[in-house]
């Protein structure tokens, strides 16, 4: 049925204008992650006064905004990350992207913009990947990334709800996030003058206010000869993230039990899709071999961290309070992970 009233159910009024001019795919051994852009785009508009309208899956273009449009301003802005890959059976599967979809949602009402339906958001993007399929490298080391965004528009000054929004998506084919390649280790910061998030704030919300303020830490690292920042948190340091990717350790305790550790979602980490997945498949694991020890590989194709491969012998999952065990113990020190994710 459709949603009349909230007009949220709009995958079923979707236009699509093709483009007369495709441009050439690029070789996907020379992908760099975020440059290229496939032909076409998907834009739904919302206003106060007139709900949302029908999606359009159009040519990619420039967008034309107001210069006073509150995401320029005030950062009302908010995006996700996904991915579709192309399976040896040469089928296009998006991976897990209701989990995506929920924490856009989530994203969406701290930003005070319009709630939208959430399966008729995939279906139109589902539609743009169709259009656009050929842009999904043949290739089990590059994947298609999906951009949705969603930006207040209204056009004027006040710090207020926006009355005026824009989704977006925009696709392109990625190669592996690192230059180094997804299987090497990377060389981290962490230095406890940065935080990236803090309790009460938005660090568990995609927004793009959490990542333009990191760049200049990213940077440090750069000159300090590290690739990635290792972000602490709190009086006792605890580790959080690296870079824009969630952490695991799996490591032998004093007592000699393997385990594998994660920081808790406690607000101040973005609650990834990736350390979803490593969860999900760690507890099936251990309840399948009933905590006898035996490795478990992740396939790198079901990876979104970036197509590292990590072993998990047994699982156990840091609840509570951080401080009871994400300690770590020198100031402006240097860590290397085996593998990131
Ligand atoms: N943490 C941060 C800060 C991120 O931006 C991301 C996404 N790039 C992640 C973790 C990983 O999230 P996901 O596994 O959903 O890609």
């Amino acid at each position: 049925p459709r949603c009349v009233s909230s007009r949220s159910c709009f995958a079923a009024d979707l236009t699509i204008e093709r483009n007369p001019a495709l441009k050439p795919k690029p070789d996907p051994s020379t992908l760099v992650f975020g440059k290229q852009f496939s032909d076409h785009m998907l834009t739904v508009s919302w206003s106060e006064a007139g709900g949302w309208q029908a999606p359009q899956i159009k040519p990619f273009q420039n967008l034309s905004l107001h210069p006073a449009s509150s995401a320029l301003h005030y950062s009302i802005e908010l995006f996700e990350g996904m991915k579709a890959f192309r399976g040896v059976d040469n089928r296009i599967r998006l991976f897990r992207p209701m989990l995506n979809m929920e924490r856009m949602y989530r994203s969406t009402e701290r930003s005070c913009l319009p709630l939208f339906d959430k399966g008729e958001l995939i279906k139109c993007i589902n539609k743009l990947v169709e259009i656009d399929r050929e842009w999904v490298p043949y290739s089990t080391d590059a994947s298609l990334y999906i951009r949705p965004t969603f930006i207040g528009t209204e056009p004027s000054l006040g710090v207020s709800r926006a009355g005026h929004a824009l989704l977006f998506v925009i696709i392109g084919p990625v190669g592996p996030y690192f230059a180094t390649g997804g299987f090497s280790p990377v060389s981290l910061l962490a230095d406890p003058r940065y935080v990236r998030a803090w309790r009460g704030g938005v660090g568990e919300y995609k927004m793009g206010g959490n990542y333009g303020p990191t760049i200049a830490v990213q940077s440090e690292a750069a000159k300090q000869k590290c690739q990635q920042v290792l972000w602490l948190y709190g009086e006792n340091e605890e580790i959080t993230e690296v870079g824009t990717m969630n952490l695991f350790i799996y490591w032998t305790t004093e007592k000699g039990e393997k385990e594998l550790v994660t920081p808790p979602l406690d607000g101040i980490i973005l609650p990834g899709v990736t350390r979803q997945s490593l969860l999900d498949l760690a507890r099936e694991w251990v309840r399948n071999k009933n905590g006898k020890g035996e490795v478990f590989q992740l396939s790198p194709s079901c990876d979104m961290c970036y197509s590292s491969t990590i072993a998990f012998f047994l699982y156990r999952e840091r609840t509570g309070h951080p401080s009871t065990g994400w300690h770590h113990s020198s100031r402006s020190d240097q860590a290397v992970v085996a593998g990131p994710c």
